[in-house]
């Protein structure tokens, strides 16, 4: 068992400190958040008074902030005292060019790093079956594989340093523009008098099936549970998808690769939040489409 500092107790980190605590790591946690701290001592984590304390001595350090200036002031501020050859694992969804460089800094001060974005939400990261998309070397993927497999279902090393955050946001860009294209199939279908669970039942054995019309339909009451049937609350909300096709966006921009699709999703998703409507599930991007596509 390992002794782990975690930094980032929030939606996700949360229940993935948490369930680190029940394989009997030796958890040291930490957030700005107190309680986020209370939730983590209840869970069999041992609260830090900062993020160098909850480094202190770690083998490993797992982050789980909001983006990449967090992940590198706390990486800045805290990693003095991790012992010598110890693994960071950062699990945020960050901006590649930034996960390489927070790599950088923690290999030249002689400890391995991995970029370990997750798929799967608040849900996944409670029951521990996230899917880790892991970025790195073959030396710092074999350190952290064990602790990402007590977190999650699935670990998948994509490549060096850098390569789990791109696979994230290319999947990321795939889903937002897939629920855009779903959502606006399910308003033609409507509108050409198709019922939708008719609809649904031929689209999702037909080449027009996806995750996004399958497992997580954007129309209540015609496929397995999803938001949709839940008012489009909970999920993954449409802020998280913004933030997400944002980074998609930069990358796509600095390495000069063509995405009209994710750039189009990116900016219907910019009209949902303009709209007021970020922290609602992202499949509720519907109701902007149903208004023509204006907030
Ligand atoms: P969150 O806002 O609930 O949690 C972030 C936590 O970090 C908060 O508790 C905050 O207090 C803490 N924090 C911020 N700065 C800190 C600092 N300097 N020191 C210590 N703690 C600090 O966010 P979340 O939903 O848990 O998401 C975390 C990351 O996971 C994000 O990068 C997000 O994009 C990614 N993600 C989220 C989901 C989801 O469904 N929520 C799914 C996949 C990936």
């Amino acid at each position: 068992m390992a002794r782990v500092g975690f930094i980032g107790l929030g939606n996700m980190g949360g229940g993935m400190a948490a369930n680190l605590a029940k394989k009997g790591h030796d958890v040291r946690a930490f957030d700005l958040s107190a309680d986020a701290l209370d939730r983590a001592r209840t869970a069999g984590c041992h609260v830090a008074a900062s993020a160098a304390e909850a480094v202190e001595g770690a083998e490993a350090v797992v982050t789980m902030l909001p983006a990449g200036a967090h992940v590198e002031s706390v990486y800045a501020d805290s990693l003095g005292g991790a012992a010598a050859g110890a693994v960071l694992i950062d699990c945020s969804t960050i901006d590649v060019a930034t996960a390489k460089r927070v790599a950088e800094g923690a290999q030249a001060k002689g400890l391995l790093a991995v970029d370990a974005p997750v798929s799967g939400g608040i849900g996944a990261a409670n029951a521990g079956t996230l899917t880790f998309m892991v970025g790195g070397t073959d030396a710092a993927f074999a350190a952290a594989q064990p602790l990402l497999a007590d977190m999650g279902k699935a670990v998948i090393h994509a490549g060096g340093n850098g390569a789990g955050q791109a696979a994230k946001i290319c999947n990321n860009m795939i889903l937002g523009a897939t629920m855009v294209a779903t959502c606006e199939a399910f308003g033609l279908a409507e509108k050409l008098g198709l019922d939708a669970k008719s609809f649904y039942d031929i689209a999702s054995v037909s080449s027009g099936q996806s995750w996004s019309m399958t497992t997580y339909c954007p129309v209540p009451g015609v496929g397995p549970d999803s938001p949709a049937d839940h008012d489009y609350q909970g999920g993954f909300a449409a802020a998280l998808m913004l933030k997400d096709l944002r980074l998609a966006m930069a990358a796509a921009e600095q390495s000069g690769a063509a995405t009209p699709m994710g750039a189009r999703a990116a900016e219907l998703y910019e009209r949902m939040a303009e709209a007021g409507d970020a922290s609602r599930d992202f499949s509720a991007i519907t109701f902007l489409l149903r208004n023509g596509g204006t907030a």
